[in-house]
């Protein structure tokens, strides 16, 4: 299989489209996120969207609660660099006003808009303007009396039955222009009850851990429980439910689809090594400033910091640009070839320098760019390998004395 690209086949859905992205039937996977503004507060609601656009957000949720947040979206929607979806509760006049605002999907919570008329009403209109409906069910607000006869917990089987039923009432009004979510903080809860939907519909599926929580748990969780859908084929749009600023929960979107391989690569995947006894530099704090140089800029390349020149360049040999550590100075390779040498403190300008050549003109380019200095860099590359390698033995992680240590300690000699 080639780096980067997934080969897990997909589960074969409908497809429907928000605003003009399409989701499901093959399209590619969606990365959603959700404002926290106040939607009437349309200028700092509209710099949300554009940021959350630019860290990889294919759609953005808005919620409509009150009067103030329909007038909003009415100006939101035409301005909006990405589709919108008014996300209701409770109120069914709501998703009727934001309909007349114009948003491109709504998304009804089976488990607080309950009375049928006024569920058939909503589907009546927003299957008279050309809407779709997401039918987000929620574990921690399910439908009380499914709440019930499920045993008073939330189970998987009672969050598909409340899609269900909600699929029927739109069916009495000859509305299926659908997707469907069945969140839960729980993630194997999640999981089973997104296998159990997977199953019973063939509508598209929007994926997410609710209410995952502040990072690193709530990455975690979100990371597991989409990732594991979308291995098994399930999925069709994602979001990251993090307590976190909302732009990276789009980034954390953008990058599970990316490392699946389910997405093209973006931005810069910045891979580094965890470090050892080796490390000629602080191998964190290189990284968090490659990554910080880097930020959101669409460069689609792998970059790797490594923290020697021993093992560095062999280990990430695949990354397109890669700086290992050695002897006060950083040994800058392409595809794992030497191309040049920098003092320690260019490392990272020399990473981007590099990686903008790249993405401009190529790897062959690149190497052509370093046809001067390459064998040089190869010859002082390995005098600092040889070096090291006198200096710290092949050992430097002085695996072997502690193991003659425990020796030691376990045999009492
Ligand atoms: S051996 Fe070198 S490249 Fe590997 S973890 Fe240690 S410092 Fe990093």
């Amino acid at each position: 299989m080639e780096l980067g690209h997934s080969s897990y086949p997909r589960r074969k859905t409908r497809r429907i489209t928000v605003g003009d992205v399409a989701v499901g039937d093959g399209a590619a996977i969606t990365v959603q996120s959700m404002t926290t503004t106040k939607t009437a507060d349309v200028e700092g609601t509209l710099q949300q969207i554009y940021d959350l656009a630019m860290a990889g957000c294919d759609i953005v949720r808005c919620t409509c609660n009150e009067p103030e947040a329909a007038e909003g979206l009415a100006q939101i929607v035409p301005r909006s660099p990405v589709p919108i979806v008014a996300d209701i509760h409770h109120q069914h006049r709501m998703a009727l006003a934001a309909l007349e605002a114009g948003v491109q999907c709504l998304r009804l919570n089976p488990g607080n808009i309950r009375k049928p008329a006024h569920i058939k009403v909503v589907a009546q209109e927003a299957k008279d303007r050309g809407v779709p409906i997401r039918i987000g069910v929620n574990g921690g607000s399910l439908d009380p009396e499914l709440y019930e006869r499920h045993g008073g917990r939330v189970t998987p089987e009672a969050m598909v039955e409340s899609a269900e039923r909600e699929l029927a009432y739109f069916d009495e009004v000859g509305f299926d222009d659908v997707k469907i979510s069945v969140k839960a903080s729980s993630v194997p809860l999640m999981i089973e009850a997104y296998r159990l939907l997977a199953d019973a519909v063939d509508y598209p599926l929007h994926l997410g851990v609710t209410e995952a929580g502040p990072l690193p748990g709530g990455l975690i969780k979100a990371s597991v429980g989409i990732g594991t859908l979308l291995a098994e084929g399930i999925g069709d749009t994602i979001r990251y439910s993090l307590t976190a600023d909302p732009v990276e929960e789009a980034r954390a979107g953008r990058a599970l689809l990316e490392a699946l391989g389910l997405r093209e690569r973006r931005n810069v995947d910045l891979i580094a090594c965890p470090s050892c006894g080796r490390a000629e530099i602080d191998v964190i704090e290189v990284a968090n400033q490659a990554q910080a140089a880097f930020g959101d800029r669409e460069i689609p390349l792998q970059v790797a910091v490594m923290g020697c020149v021993v093992n560095g360049p062999g280990e990430a040999r695949d990354a397109d640009i890669g700086i290992a550590a050695g002897r006060n100075r950083g040994h800058l390779f392409v595809k794992g070839q030497n191309v040049a040498v920098v003092p320690e403190d260019k490392m990272v300008d020399a990473l981007v320098e590099w990686a903008e050549v790249i993405h401009e003109h190529g790897v062959e380019a690149a190497l052509e760019r370093a046809k001067a200095t390459r064998d040089a860099a190869r010859s002082a590359a390995e005098r600092d390998r040889q070096s090291l390698l006198a200096a710290q033995g092949s050992d430097a992680n002085q695996a072997e004395v502690r193991i003659d240590r425990i020796r030691h300690t376990t045999r009492g000699t």
